[in-house]
């Protein structure tokens, strides 16, 4: 099953609005990774920020790698996504859960800590990746896209990324934002869309109450005519295989390949995105020193 983004524009061409429902994709993460509430959260709302900038920035083979690293427990997360609305991600310690914070949410700012970095690698096919970076001045993740969108890329922008995590650890809901302001904007309509955020709950609350999408994108663009571009599908998705962990192990020495062979009878490979194994029998193992030295 697959998620679903929409790209819209205001009729006046002042304003660029992306809304994501990305329920599937986070709860797959949080399954892959056994994540516990708040890294669930700051895994899934760094995706979620990942895939509205990814859809917004990206041409369609370009790729993009997120990389929050704070000061809190939860210790660095990093979210690759493309512009067709694939993303894959992990998160340090996926065993963080804490008390709700004052105002009854998911401590998010808790684990990921409120000192550090969010930093954004595009590689756009050119001869060096380009790679932007802002502190983190929230630790709630979407105030901190906002802030690296406005400093690093100039775009003014409003960021929502929201996850509601379940009493069970699965995820019930995630979705979020971002409204992006052109050039010519008016002080009268960025004024009419603060005013609509300060009325809207969190992303995933609205999905909770059964709101789509659209319906989300009307409450946020209230008193502001828009029209939907361009719909997407949102999904986990990640490029690991055998072969490729295969050259990785044939970047090792002979004798720390023999050593695996003598020690392990073969090796295990994980995939640190999304949580796969791959095994190597001793067989393999001495097939990839073969192929080495021939
Ligand atoms: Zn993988």
């Amino acid at each position: 099953m697959t998620d679903k983004l929409i790209k819209a524009v205001s009729t006046n061409g002042k304003f660029r609005v992306y809304v994501i429902d990305a329920t599937q994709t986070v709860a797959e993460a949080q399954q892959r990774h056994d994540t516990w509430t708040n890294s669930t959260a700051a895994l899934g709302r760094t995706m979620i920020g990942s895939i509205l900038i990814a859809t917004s920035a990206l041409k369609e083979d370009e790729l993009m790698t997120t990389r929050i690293v704070g000061d809190g427990p939860a210790g660095a997360i990093v979210v690759d996504a493309d512009a067709k609305g694939n993303t894959k991600g992990y998160i340090q310690n996926p065993h963080v859960s804490l008390p709700l914070n004052d105002k009854h949410h998911i401590d998010v700012r808790g684990a990921v800590g409120t000192a550090g970095s969010l930093s954004v690698t595009k590689d756009l096919h050119l001869k060096e990746p380009f790679t932007g970076q802002t502190p983190i001045v929230s630790g709630e993740i979407g105030e901190d896209f906002a802030y690296y969108l406005a400093k690093s890329e100039q775009i003014p922008s409003a960021v929502g990324v929201s996850v509601f995590v379940q009493p069970n650890e699965t995820v019930g809901k995630a979705g979020g934002f971002l409204i992006q302001t052109m050039p010519g904007a008016t002080d009268k309509d960025i004024t009419q869309i603060e005013n609509n955020l300060k009325i809207i709950p969190n992303i995933s609350e609205l999905m909770n109450e059964g709101l789509s999408v659209e319906e989300i994108m009307d409450k946020l663009m209230n008193g502001i005519e828009v029209k939907v571009l361009d719909q997407i599908s949102v999904q986990f998705k990640c490029d690991c295989s055998k072969e490729k962990f295969s050259k990785s192990l044939a970047t090792l020495q002979d004798k720390e390949l023999q050593a695996m062979i003598d020690e392990n009878q073969g090796a295990e490979a994980v995939c640190k995105f999304c949580n796969n194994k791959y095994q190597f029998s001793a067989d393999d193992l001495a097939q990839i020193i073969a192929e080495k030295n021939s």
